[in-house]
């Protein structure tokens, strides 16, 4: 991948305005800059280009960028999340600085975290990661589990549940994303009146961002777009 300044600072303005136009609260949307196709060098220039705000999908990348990218004043504004699918064996390249875990995908995983948490003594934000279309393929808690059980997921001490992720089936057509990202606002709301905290709504990619800002996105996770 060749890495060109001036197609990223564009696309990413392009979805700035998208925000502005289609959101229903734009000021609480953020463009979480998904950096896992980016080399350590190719990194370092999309810091230097001014963004600060990062995803990562593989515990040892992230514990890699993280291990390089410090020590230095600019790194000091750089925020990180973990996108991708966790390991327990692997929480613990992550815990110590992770700004919000994003794919919490089972009770167990919730547990595990807070657990490890618990051991350096930090709170740690995570969002619930919700298999909102039910395919068996895909990772996530059923809503319908959440609503049985939600009282567990909130009950931690180490581990605050900051609101949800998802991910839509790659087939599904606009409609069907409306639908899907309309259920996970709906979601949201429901939780944020029981817990004042829950603030988050983490959908929305490349191919379905639109859909996702429409309906109440907040945190949008773009990777390709941003450089193709
Ligand atoms: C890679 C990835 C993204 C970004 O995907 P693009 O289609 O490149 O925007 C978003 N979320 C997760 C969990 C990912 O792994």
């Amino acid at each position: 991948m060749i890495l060109n300044e001036h197609i990223i600072r564009n696309n990413y303005n392009q979805i700035m305005e998208d925000i502005k136009k289609y959101s229903p609260y734009p000021e609480k949307v953020k463009i979480l800059f998904v950096s896992k196709y980016f080399s350590l060098e190719d990194h370092s220039k999309i810091i230097n280009m001014g963004y600060n705000y990062f995803g990562e999908n593989r515990a040892q990348l992230y514990r890699d960028k993280r291990e390089i990218f410090k020590d230095e004043e600019k790194y000091d504004y750089l925020k990180w999340d973990f996108i991708g699918r966790l390991q327990k064996n692997k929480i613990k390249y992550i815990i110590d600085n992770v700004n919000l875990i994003h794919s919490v995908d089972s009770y167990e995983l919730l547990k595990e975290v807070n657990e490890k948490a618990k051991t350096i003594n930090r709170v740690v934000d995570v969002l619930i990661q919700i298999n909102i279309s039910g395919e068996k393929s895909k990772a996530g808690i059923e809503i319908e589990e959440l609503n049985r059980e939600y009282e567990q997921y909130f009950s931690f001490q180490w581990v605050k549940v900051r609101g949800f992720m998802t991910m839509l089936p790659f087939d599904a057509n606009d409609e069907e994303k409306m639908s899907y990202f309309y259920k996970m606002f709906e979601l949201k709301q429901k939780y944020s009146m029981k817990y004042d905290y829950v603030e988050e709504l983490s959908m929305g990619m490349s191919n379905d961002y639109m859909q996702a800002i429409k309906n109440g996105a907040t945190i949008l996770r773009i990777g390709s777009k941003l450089f193709k």
